[in-house]
């Protein structure tokens, strides 16, 4: 068998042309050799095609509509687009448009507080919500083979998992037809969009240090982050 040959890696995130002159933005323009715009004209035609039927025709249009529906400003004479909605409007916002009667809310139990506010709203806004705590179960972590040292305390007899398949086979069990995550940590979120029938999306993401806004440090990348610019030891 021939080895297959390295792909030619996509790099959107450092294309160097300003976003005003992107061949992306108007189907013209500018664009880098390795641009997959350019590169990967099949991947457009077979992508619309699926974002354009269903089982995805909908629920891509209603999130487009939510987007737009996401700004002012435009008539008002301030010049530019004027960002209108928290993200927990624009979810409840959302799941009305795709007329979702019942939402999932997988949780980090760490921010068990919030996702009582969460739940709260949400049904507050008329919906039927099933939650589910990330330490659901209750099964200890030396069941995926780690040893009191691998414990967040290693003096611990017993530490429990954190359980985003329980999380998501749960909230399958719930037929929620529309799943909200709070909190995950990173890899236990990957895991639970792996095994949720359902649709999803993020409220909040975890980020331990920085009050769940990891951008925090993405913002003072030349400040207090600039350590960020070596590989870290
Ligand atoms: S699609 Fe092409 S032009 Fe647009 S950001 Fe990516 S590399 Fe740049």
């Amino acid at each position: 068998m021939p080895d297959t040959p390295e792909p030619t890696l996509p790099r959107c995130a450092a294309c160097p042309y300003d976003w005003s002159e992107r061949w992306c933005r108007s189907a013209k323009g500018k664009a880098p050799a390795d641009c997959p715009s350019l590169r990967m004209r099949d991947l457009a035609e077979t992508s619309v095609a699926c974002m354009a039927a269903e089982p995805c025709g909908e629920f891509a249009r209603q999130a487009s509509l939510q987007e737009a529906s996401c700004y002012g400003g435009r008539e008002a004479g301030y010049g530019a687009v004027v960002p209108l909605k928290p993200r927990i409007v624009e979810i409840v916002e959302f799941a009305r448009r795709m007329g979702y009667r019942r939402l999932g809310l997988a949780f980090c139990i760490g921010l068990r507080a919030e996702a009582g506010v969460v739940h709260e709203i949400l049904t507050t806004n008329g919906f039927d919500v099933a939650s589910v705590g990330c330490k659901v179960g209750g099964k200890p972590k030396s069941l995926l083979g780690l040893g009191p040292a691998d414990q967040v305390d290693p003096e611990a007899s017993h530490e429990t998992m954190c359980n985003p398949v329980f999380q998501a086979l749960a909230l399958n069990e719930a037929r929620a037809e529309f799943n909200i995550l709070l909190g995950l940590c990173v890899g236990h979120d990957s895991l639970f969009f792996k095994h949720a029938t359902a649709m999803g999306t993020v409220l909040a993401v975890k980020d331990r240090l920085l009050g769940h806004n990891p951008l925090a440090a993405i913002y003072h990348y030349d400040s207090y982050y600039r350590y960020l610019k070596k590989p870290l030891p």
